[in-house]
């Protein structure tokens, strides 16, 4: 496969990360967990693990343009996203990379990394999108059969989001060697204790899913080039950011000189990341989104009457009582019903930011979150009616990888 037109990788990333060493002082996150992080860690998350701040990133604006997530600064963070931009703007190809645990229906958890993608493929990135079956049989002991029903809909409600399938590669796990190998390959590079510093103590089959994602973030640049790739994720999944960007060094791309006919080999590039800002429980901002706790969160296939009652009950940043609203106003930055119009429902700026004013300037609660109710319902109906004809081309590209 040619590799031309690419940048070259910086090389003083490649030595940088030479002497890393991921048994360092940096605390453990679970990535399987439901460790909750307030809007207050960012900052001091970030610190701890060296993240950058994007708003420190000279990013032009027709790149915030093209991606809402960006521009309404729910990512806030990153590692050598610069590199990306620097791909943009030199018009060299870049990958974006992400994935997800078919482990049941589409929620607003997995729609945020979902969403991202098509945002990052607005902006001229190829999407590669791995379907982590494994890890849904290790963590949650999901049979590769149920996995495959539920990635078919999952991945049809990704293309209903606007996902190109002709600028994207989808695999799934337990279908594709190159990812299936990494636990051989990368795992001549690993140590117990170095899984231990990065994951805390596991079981070991939660380790080895960990290095197939490691296959998974490489791919793009193992199977198709050698690229600035970016993988956009929550503050929980740095420890498999940690890993990866440790272990690429190891890795590097060979293809033979069409001229000389010699074998030439080069590095990869380390993997970005950039990092999003988390979505809390919609009854409860203290707390994580989770199954165990049915009014957290919904599913888009979920009955509208139930969406509309936990939209009713959601958390808000209202005030104690009426006069108090009147007088001070609001607080949406603390408002689930404003963080889901801000993350997923309300893609115009300008209605978005009408509700932000209107919040401050001391709104209701309660006819807001009718207002909220019905943008969402309306989005979700109209989501679910097109996700129909994007079942079968879902069956058809997954069933590709068998
Ligand atoms: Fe949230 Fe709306 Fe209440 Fe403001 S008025 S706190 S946006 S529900």
């Amino acid at each position: 496969m040619s590799d031309k037109n690419q940048g070259d990788p910086p090389k003083e990333l490649d030595e940088k990360n030479a002497s890393s060493d991921p048994s360092s002082q940096a605390p453990v996150l679970n990535p399987w967990g439901q460790d909750i992080v307030a809007d207050d860690d960012y900052q001091r998350l970030c610190e701890e693990f060296g993240i950058k701040f994007v708003q420190e990133l000279e990013i032009p604006y027709s790149m915030f343009e093209k991606n809402r997530f960006l521009r309404r600064k729910i990512i806030y963070g990153h590692r050598d996203f610069d590199m990306i931009v620097k791909a943009i703007q030199e018009e060299k190809p870049w990958a974006v990379m992400s994935g997800i645990k078919p482990s049941g229906a589409f929620h607003l958890g997995t729609m945020m990394t979902a969403s991202e993608i098509v945002e990052f493929q607005h902006m001229g990135g190829k999407v590669y999108y791995a379907i982590a079956d494994v890890e849904a049989y290790v963590d949650n002991g999901i049979s590769f059969e149920e996995s495959f029903e539920n990635a078919v809909d999952n991945l049809a409600d990704i293309l209903t989001l606007g996902l190109d399938p002709k600028e994207a590669y989808i695999w799934l796990q337990s279908r594709e060697q190159l990812v299936k190998d990494m636990p051989f390959e990368a795992g001549r590079y690993v140590t117990n204790n170095m899984m231990k510093a990065i994951y805390g103590d596991r079981e070991f089959a939660l380790y080895i899913a960990a290095l197939i994602q490691v296959g998974d973030i490489l791919l793009p640049q193992l199977k198709d080039q050698v690229m600035p790739t970016v993988v956009p994720v929550g503050i929980d999944q740095e420890p498999h950011i940690r890993l990866v960007r440790d272990l690429t060094r190891h890795f590097k791309r060979t293809n033979v000189d069409p001229k000389t006919g010699k074998e030439k080999s080069r590095p990869l590039f380390k993997p970005a990341a950039t990092y999003h800002k988390l979505l809390p429980g919609l009854d409860d901002i203290q707390k994580k989104m989770s199954k165990s706790n049915p009014n957290s969160y919904f599913n888009l296939g979920d009955d509208p009457k139930s969406i509309r009652k936990k939209m009713m009950g959601a958390f808000t940043g209202g005030r104690r009582n009426r006069e108090e609203q009147e007088k001070l106003g609001g607080v949406p930055e603390i408002c689930m019903v404003y963080k889901l119009l801000q993350i997923h429902f309300q893609p115009d700026d300008e209605k978005l930011q009408d509700r932000y004013l209107r919040c401050r300037g001391g709104m209701l609660c309660g006819g807001c979150k009718k207002e909220a109710a019905k943008i969402i319902l309306d989005y979700i109906a109209d989501h679910n009616e097109r996700k129909k004809a994007f079942i079968p081309i879902a069956q058809e590209i997954l069933s590709r990888n068998e």
